[in-house]
């Protein structure tokens, strides 16, 4: 293929003021990869509002039928229930079969501060985000809310084998780069839980992602596999976060982790996504649209630009993705073009050239 075909969905608030740096950055590169295409996508709130459907057919199809992979912004979903309305980003995942939601957490190498090197693989499809609720009035008049949360075996074993995959990667990563990460041994992979309450579904995920490394020890001898119950999980991780290497979670501890991890390195503006699945990827900063900063043209882009750079390294450019991401942390570590978020007075559009230009 000499043409990369990017489904392009800025969905609402900073969701539309960072997606352009997706589009900016993978046009910088040239013809170092196969000339970008950007189709623009509609989804979100904004357009539920205006239309009465968040993710229209056409959207699903596009990326289904003309689509390399996708670049998503961030969605304002309201937090209370509105009739017809269902959030678009956890819809497309589903739809898509987007099943592994994969966030590296990373400090920049050098800089002063917590030692961070982490990926958070959260399984994407199932958990609370089955969304099976139920309010039911009592007798005694009073109200009862039950939630359904789903583990299945299918899906924790597929997370697991991303999990596992990953953390091999990364093995070899630090072997020719030892610098890469601050955990120094072998592959670790740290299965979150909580089996000792939810013994039955967060057993079952615990129990699968574990057999999958025994059904396949050929493959996966050289991972040390621990395990940690997510509250204690979180507490080492504000204390001693480099000890992490891999950590996989059930979805909603992973979509929890993941802002905690992000105040460690500073600004949840920086920490980058990409749902995957077998045959599709979408990169997906990790914020929401940030509706405190909206439209003052604020928002930190590095997430999407680090964004971009994971889909791109899903797409076999790897080499195109590590020079996006030394690019940004190149910037970084000289500390002149920072948004607010990091203490700096720049601008979305400045810190995006300033990084382009180091591109
Ligand atoms: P948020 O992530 O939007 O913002 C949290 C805080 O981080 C805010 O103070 C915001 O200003 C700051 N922030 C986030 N991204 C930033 C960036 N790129 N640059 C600078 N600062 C940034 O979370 P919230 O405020 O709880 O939620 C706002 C809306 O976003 C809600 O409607 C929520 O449902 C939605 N949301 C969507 C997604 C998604 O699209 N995947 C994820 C989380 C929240
Ligand atoms: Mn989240």
């Amino acid at each position: 293929r000499n043409t990369l075909k990017i489904g392009m969905i800025p969905a609402d608030g900073i969701g539309r003021e960072v997606l352009p740096a997706a589009q900016r950055t993978l046009e910088a590169l040239g013809s170092s990869i196969p000339k970008p295409e950007f189709i623009p996508l509609l989804a979100g709130w904004d357009l539920f509002q205006k239309t009465g459907t968040a993710l229209p057919e056409e959207t699903i199809r596009t990326l289904k039928e003309e689509c390399d992979g996708a670049m998503f912004g961030a969605v304002s979903s309201p937090s209370h229930k509105v009739a017809g309305y269902s959030s678009p980003i956890v819809a497309l995942r589903k739809h898509m079969d987007l099943y592994a939601n994969i966030r590296p957490v990373a400090s920049v190498p050098g800089q002063d501060g917590k030692q961070i090197n982490m990926v958070i693989v959260r399984e994407n499809t199932e958990c609370l985000y089955v969304k099976q609720e139920e309010v039911t009035t009592l007798p005694d008049g009073t109200k009862k809310a039950i939630a359904i949360r789903q583990i299945t075996e299918r899906a924790s074993s597929r997370i697991g084998r991303m999990a596992f995959e990953l953390a091999l990667k990364r093995g070899q990563e630090r072997e020719i780069n030892p610098s890469a990460s601050f955990w120094k041994g072998p592959p670790k992979v740290t299965i979150i839980h909580k089996s000792n309450v939810l013994s039955a579904t967060d057993g079952l995920f615990r129990e699968t992602v574990r057999s999958v490394k025994e059904s396949d020890e050929a493959r996966y001898s050289s991972i040390l596999l621990e395990e940690q119950i997510v509250d204690s999980m979180v507490y080492r991780l504000f204390r001693e976060p480099e000890i992490f290497d891999v950590t996989v979670a059930p979805n909603l501890y992973g979509d929890i982790i993941s802002d905690g991890a992000a105040a460690l390195v500073g600004s949840l503006g920086l920490v980058p996504s990409l749902n995957a699945g077998d045959s599709f990827a979408m990169g997906e900063p990790v914020h929401g649209s940030a509706p405190d900063i909206e439209g003052q043209g604020i928002a930190n882009p590095i997430a999407t630009i680090r964004s971009t750079a994971l889909l791109l390294s899903h797409l076999g450019h790897t080499e195109q993705a590590a020079r996006i991401n030394q690019a940004v942390n190149s910037v970084l570590l000289e500390g002149r073009f920072l948004t607010p978020d990091l203490g700096g007075k720049s601008k979305t559009d400045e810190v995006i050239d300033a990084i382009l230009k180091k591109l």
